[in-house]
């Protein structure tokens, strides 16, 4: 099977021929540990999930190997240190602990590599070394910057000249730096500070290096994919290349690049001065499953933005419970259906395989049905629990309230009508009446143990 992803590096749709078939290598940039992931940072998970899947679909699952880092030193994690008085390993391990279990939930699978940027020291310590030798990088003030102007092809990911930064960026003036664009690859540490002792005093590195050190570490200079969101890709992808082809060589670093849009949530920004910023853990509290959320996720191509409604993760619950009742005991094909391989294939076109998935209900075909969702991390054994919650049976409470309502229409008194309603309602179900029928459809919040009184 040919994939063809979209290389933001040349702007086109291309086939993906691996370096090596035996060990495609992707590298995606991971969180930086100080604080629950938003529902924005769980979107490139489920994105290079799905990723991920295909690769070992096509390649074999021994011959693919993914890498996501985690960022465990930063300022803004000193910060949450001295505002909470906690050590900083205890916040790093316990965020990283909570990122696992959200990202679980999500269906995601644990990467091959999830390197830690305070055990590659060592590894950034010697880049910065090198750079410094091959003219790219220099020392001033207990600092080492990476010098723009010494990399021609500076700019060239996200196309931009590097007077056009200058003009739009709000760059750090300091009187250290040779031209404003220069990035932090090295700075020194106070003792209140995490900090190593390197060739330039006690310091700790730029945020941007880690992961060209670790992905050099783990994969060597050259690999395949790099991933992450497009807030990445500049500057933080621009200077990973910078760094890295400055380093080793034009022709090195990953040769496909590949990011997703942002989310939104019912048609806004997400932001905290409005109230819809979430983490993945409190949507799953408010009673939305992994599941469901990735199965909104995955709706939309990850290059368009994604709007997260309450109305689309309604919808999704409906399919995927639905799909769970067909399938429910059937083990899987040993195939995927063509459709769902072939619309990933073409630049993991999620949104046509759950189109695909459909066409395969619609059809009946449970077995091709459920193996063909499993390559999109659905319907997979390990992620059901939240229909079994709900399984059931909605039939005596449509009932109740038919006689209830039959009763009603006689003597005009509503009341208890109106009672059994607004008791449904408020257990998560959604109540559609028409004159001769009474449906139930039980939404993604829906607690039976609300309905317990009524027995
Ligand atoms: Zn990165």
């Amino acid at each position: 099977m040919m994939i063809k992803l979209y290389n933001v590096k040349n702007r086109t749709k291309e086939a993906f021929t691996p370096i090596d078939p035996k060990n495609v290598r992707m590298y995606v940039c991971g969180p930086t540990v100080y604080d629950r992931a938003h529902i924005g940072n769980a979107r490139p998970v489920v994105v290079f999930d799905t990723l991920y899947r295909v690769l070992q679909h096509t390649y074999g699952k021994e011959h693919v190997s993914y890498a996501r880092n985690f960022t465990d030193v930063d300022d803004k994690i000193n910060a949450k240190s001295i505002e909470t008085g906690r050590p900083i390993r205890d916040i790093t391990n316990e965020t990283i602990g909570w990122y696992l279990e959200d990202m679980n939930e999500l269906g995601a699978l644990e990467p091959d590599f999830a390197p830690r940027a305070t055990e590659y020291i060592a590894e950034m310590i010697t880049m910065i070394e090198e750079l410094i030798e091959k003219g790219h990088a220099y020392a001033a003030e207990g600092h080492v910057l990476f010098d723009v102007n010494s990399y021609d092809a500076y700019g060239a990911l996200s196309r931009r000249s590097v007077d056009d930064m200058i003009a739009g960026a709000r760059v750090e003036i300091a009187p250290y730096k040779h031209n404003p664009m220069d990035f932090v690859l090295w700075k020194p540490s106070n003792d209140k500070q995490p900090g190593w002792d390197s060739p330039w005093g006690h310091g700790r590195p730029g945020w941007h290096i880690e992961c060209s050190a670790m992905s050099r570490a783990l994969f060597g200079d050259k690999f395949d994919i790099h991933g992450g969101g497009l807030d990445l890709q500049f500057p933080h992808h621009e200077n990973e290349i910078a760094q890295s082809c400055a380093c080793c060589g034009d022709d090195t670093f990953a040769n496909v690049w590949m990011h997703n849009e942002m989310l939104q949530v019912e048609g806004k920004k997400m932001s905290k001065s409005l109230g819809n910023f979430f983490s993945v853990r409190e949507l799953l509290d408010q009673g939305y499953s992994g599941e469901v959320i990735r199965f909104v996720y995955l709706s939309t191509h990850y290059s368009k933005p994604m709007d997260w409604t309450i109305k689309k993760a309604e919808e999704a619950a409906a399919t995927l419970r639905k799909w769970r009742m067909i399938t429910d005991d059937v083990i899987p094909s040993d195939i995927v259906s063509p459709a769902i391989v072939n619309a990933l294939a073409d630049d993991l076109n999620t949104a046509g395989a759950i189109t695909a998935l459909h066409n395969l209900a619609k059809c009946g075909d449970a077995a091709l049905l459920k193996s063909s969702a499993e390559l999109l991390g659905l319907l997979g054994d390990n992620m059901g629990g939240w229909v079994k919650a709900i399984d059931f049976d909605l039939s005596a409470l449509e009932k109740m309230i038919s006689t209830e309502r039959d009763k009603a229409l006689k003597n005009k008194d509503f009341s208890k009508v109106d009672y059994l309603k607004l008791t449904f309602v408020s257990a998560g179900l959604d109540v559609q009446m028409s004159k001769e029928n009474v449906t139930l459809i039980a939404g993604p919040k829906f607690d039976s143990s609300l309905l317990e009184d009524l027995f």
